[in-house]
């Protein structure tokens, strides 16, 4: 027998429970040779929109083109300025410069990871146009604190769920979920996303019903009938055959989340079982939140030492991220220096996440964390 391995998601788990049910879709599509877009992103489109309490969503290629299909959907441009978080993926931030437009940052909150509403608002100019709040992980930026200011101001809200599907926040006394509080909601169905396709896929949710009409023509080089272009879009159309694993895989997210949620809270308690707080520190869930734990990030004393310990041992842990996006090489011509985002970059040293994922045994928790354990006690 080989040495025991764990790694941080593991899909073939997931995918043996539904396999059935996949197959079956999957045979759906094959027999009606009707590939891009049609009735079966149509179906998913309204399934998910009836999910998350939406009036609009739009299928498209990838979390990535959401992300621009929603700006160029906005009109932004040259001249204008975003606001968003050095602490996320490169999409986020890719998607502002791509449009002509210039990213600003402003820093996050150190218990959550999430950026602070409190210091978007003192990075408002009269350039900004749009403001990009991540739920990363899988918990909501405070959206309350933002809704009337950015209202005021005419700045679109355009989230980030690319992590975040199924979480909701109780916002003046109503759970809503992330995707249907700002004007536009960006979901990737990357496979390691919490509700993931077997390959590229996307999704723009809003609430405006202006805005729809120009999604769905940007996703299809900005026709409004074939071959007829009213403006210039991208060619980001999501597959029917994307869409058919979605809609299985959307009848079970609900549940896929809250076995996460107990894996996390199963790890916050073994955490202090082992008397490991002084060491690690388990993310908080805020209050009023529903957190989905996309990911399972802790902070860690001697992070990289640790990585390496876990690694000897089999354990696939992972740092999301490791390079705050204000210093990434590409980004340099803005002019942001180390310091300029303390509480980001600080993360960037001390965050790990652990494996995390539905059919996580509490066995595998114990060995996880009585690694972690040992490696603190040598
Ligand atoms: C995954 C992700 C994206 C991009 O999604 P893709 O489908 O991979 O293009 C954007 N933002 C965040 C926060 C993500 O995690």
């Amino acid at each position: 027998m080989g040495a025991r391995t764990l790694p941080t998601l593991d899909l073939k788990r997931n995918y043996a429970r539904v396999k059935d049910e996949i197959t079956e879709a999957l045979a759906k599509v094959l027999e009606s040779q009707h590939f891009i877009l049609g009735p079966e992103v149509k179906a998913l489109e309204e399934e998910v929109e009836q999910y998350l309490g939406v009036p609009s969503a739009v299928g498209c290629a990838s979390g990535s083109d959401a992300l621009l299909l929603a700006l160029m959907t906005l009109g932004i441009g040259e001249g204008d300025e975003v606001i968003t978080t050095p602490f996320s993926f490169f999409a986020t931030v890719s998607c502002i410069v791509r449009t002509g437009a210039r990213p600003v940052f402003a820093d996050v909150d150190p218990r959550t990871y999430n950026i602070r509403p409190d210091l978007i608002l003192e990075k408002v100019t009269p350039r900004t146009k749009a403001v990009i709040p991540v739920h990363l992980f899988g918990q909501m930026v405070p959206l309350e604190e933002l809704r009337k200011p950015l209202e005021e101001r005419n700045i679109a809200l355009v989230e980030d769920c690319a992590q975040s599907f199924g979480a909701w926040r109780n916002i003046e006394g109503k759970p809503l979920r992330s995707g249907a509080v700002g004007d536009m909601g960006c979901f990737s169905f990357f496979p390691t996303k919490n509700l993931g396709c077997y390959g590229d896929g996307g999704m723009v949710t809003t609430v405006r019903s202006d805005c729809a009409e120009r999604l769905r023509r940007l996703r299809v080089h900005g026709a409004d009938s074939t071959y007829f272009h009213k403006e210039m879009g991208l060619n980001s159309r999501l597959d029917a055959i994307q869409a058919a694993i979605l809609r299985v895989r959307l009848r079970h997210v609900s549940a896929w989340n809250e076995e996460r949620r107990q894996v996390a809270e199963r790890y916050r308690l073994l955490f202090a079982e082992a008397g490991l707080l002084d060491r690690i520190a388990p993310p908080e869930e805020m209050k009023e939140n529903y957190h989905i734990y996309h990911q399972y990030v802790v902070r860690a004393e001697r992070r990289d030492a640790l990585l390496a310990f876990l690694g000897e041992k089999g354990i696939a842990a992972r740092v999301y991220y490791p390079l705050c996006l204000h210093l990434q090489p590409c980004f340099a011509f803005l002019g942001y220096g180390e310091g300029d985002m303390p509480v980001a970059e600080a993360l960037t040293r001390d965050v790990l996440a652990l494996p995390i994922f539905p059919e996580l045994t509490a066995e595998e928790q114990e060995w996880v964390v009585a690694t972690i354990a040992e490696f603190y006690h040598l």
